[in-house]
């Protein structure tokens, strides 16, 4: 440990308004990952009993939480969003300190979780019900929404602010009452989130928030009778394990999974805006977001001048801490995560995939002691790689090339995920072909697959999702029930 692990604060679980230390005093330490020697905080390592005093809280506020107007809940609501845009500059830096992005991307995550929760809390003042014309005369037939209960809300580290917005919002505007666990890599920022709604004067019990492992606190919280709903952010893989358990109980659960994505370049493309669209979908976050572009897959014409523009783009990211404003690139999420990418690099270069650039961890003044990955250009890669199937999670693009429009989109379609795709293109014709075709919840026509805006659905198909889909019009549908009610007003 260093000497910065000694100044390390202590920090609380939030349970029905209060701040609370772990029932048996139990502490993870929390590592940066530009410094690992640096412990960046101590978090509860929660117990059953704490998991279960956080439910009981969420239960016990529900019904009084549950009877306000939405207006009223909107107040509270708003207040927090108020002092979110006010702590902008210091939840950024609780981000980048936690996940290693950038303070750009931290801040960018920011703002984009106020416009995501602005957008919920309006939603959740006009879009509760319907009224349908009665087939009978004197009869008014409606359906509204109602709150479930208590909801779980399991949130990943790499957006690991905008995730919780855009899941707790939609539910606590609708009337549920809620229980954060954050992931461990990332607990300060998801006490920061619970922190602005305590501020905000949320009654107690309605959003509670507790660290600790998800296969220990998570998997205690999914498993109390209690919970109504489950809303997850993570892996495939644990996320089938968690249908799994919601199914059981026939709980609802709304699950955003993992991607591979994929980006078509055609011959016609505009290749400059097409090289810096794959370079950032590829490379910000360090390769950490769901939506990221993992393979790119050129026409073959095209491919040399393509790769070109991609590799300065790489080699003209800057590694570093991401505090400091000339880093264009910060570490991945800390040594587990390294390890699993450079393990798949090592994977892709056994396979024969050739690479081009980077793909080491990356030496030097200021660097040493952090998770930092050389951006990864592999080219000749083929569909049946490893690193042609695997979420890698990482800095590391693959780059396929294609004869045809057809094997394009079969490339691009050739994997078990479907989050988000993205095609370049001037042709109409085929951008029109690609959309009909694609497998995956979010398409792009000339923009970056990590492109997206509140109003729409957030969600993939095939093992990128399952369940009703976060933001849009849907966020809030999932986090209610309809109810249909026929009413003889005359006789
Ligand atoms: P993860 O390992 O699946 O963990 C996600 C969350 O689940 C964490 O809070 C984790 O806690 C918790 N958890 C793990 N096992 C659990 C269990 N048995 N019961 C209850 N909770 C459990 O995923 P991650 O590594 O944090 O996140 C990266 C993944 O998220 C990638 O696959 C990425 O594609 C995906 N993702 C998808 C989207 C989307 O919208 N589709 C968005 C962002 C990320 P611990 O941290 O304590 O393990
Ligand atoms: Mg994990």
């Amino acid at each position: 440990m260093s000497a910065n692990s000694t100044t390390a604060q202590t920090h609380q679980n939030y349970i029905g308004g209060e701040w609370r230390a772990a029932s048996d005093g139990s502490l993870d330490a929390h590592r940066n990952p530009a410094r690992i020697s640096e412990v960046t905080g101590y978090f509860p390592r929660s117990t059953d009993d704490d998991v279960r005093a956080a439910v009981d809280a969420a239960e016990a506020a529900y019904p009084a939480w549950r009877d306000l107007t939405a207006h009223a809940r909107a107040e509270y609501l708003k207040r927090a969003l108020t002092l979110m845009s006010e702590r902008i500059e210091r939840i950024s830096r609780v981000i980048t300190i936690e996940n290693g992005k950038t303070l750009a991307e931290s801040r960018a995550e920011v703002v984009a979780a106020v416009k995501e929760m602005e957008h919920q809390i309006h939603q959740g003042l006009r879009d509760l019900g319907e009224i349908a014309p009665s087939a009978t005369p004197g009869v008014l037939a409606y359906q509204s929404r109602r709150p479930l209960g208590v909801c779980a809300v399991i949130s990943p580290w790499n957006f690991p602010f905008n995730v919780p917005g855009r899941k707790c919002t939609p539910a606590l505007i609708a009337g549920n009452t809620v229980v954060l666990k954050p992931a461990s890599l990332t607990p300060n920022v998801g006490l920061e989130f619970t922190r602005l709604f305590a501020d905000a004067g949320l009654p107690r019990g309605v959003l509670n928030c507790i660290t600790g492992s998800g296969a220990g606190a998570g998997e205690t919280l999914l498993g109390d009778s209690r919970i109504k709903a489950i809303s997850f952010t993570g892996s495939t893989q644990v996320g089938i394990h968690i249908n799994q358990l919601a199914a059981r109980r026939l709980v609802r659960a709304q699950l955003e999974l993992g991607g591979k994505n994929p980006m078509v370049v055609l011959e016609d493309a505009d290749l400059d805006a097409a090289a810096s669209a794959c370079a950032t979908a590829a490379f910000a976050c360090a390769g950490q977001w769901c939506t990221s572009t993992s393979r790119v897959i050129v026409a073959k014409e095209i491919s040399g001048k393509f790769v070109e523009a991609l590799l300065a783009r790489a080699r003209a990211l800057k590694l570093g801490d991401g505090l400091d404003p000339a880093t264009t690139l910060g570490p991945v999420c800390g040594t587990q995560q390294m390890k699993n990418i450079l393990e798949f690099i090592e994977q892709g270069k056994r396979e024969g995939a050739r690479l081009l650039t980077g793909g080491r961890r990356a030496a030097g003044e200021g660097l040493d002691d952090g998770c930092f990955i050389e951006p990864a250009v592999f080219v000749e890669a083929h569909p049946g790689m490893t690193i042609a199937q695997e979420e890698i999670f990482g800095p590391v693009l693959s780059v396929f090339t294609a004869d045809t429009f057809d094997e394009a989109v079969s490339i691009a379609n050739g994997v078990r995920f479907g989050l988000a795709s993205s095609i370049y293109t001037k042709d109409l014709e085929r951008a029109m072909s690609f959309l009909e075709r694609t497998e995956a919840g979010l398409t792009h026509v000339n923009m970056m697959s990590a492109y997206k805006e509140p109003q729409l659905s957030f969600g993939g198909i095939k093992e990128s999702g399952s369940g009703i889909p976060e933001g849009g019009r849907t966020g809030i549908e999932f986090f209610t029930e309809h109810k249909v009610a026929y009413v003889r007003y005359r006789a």
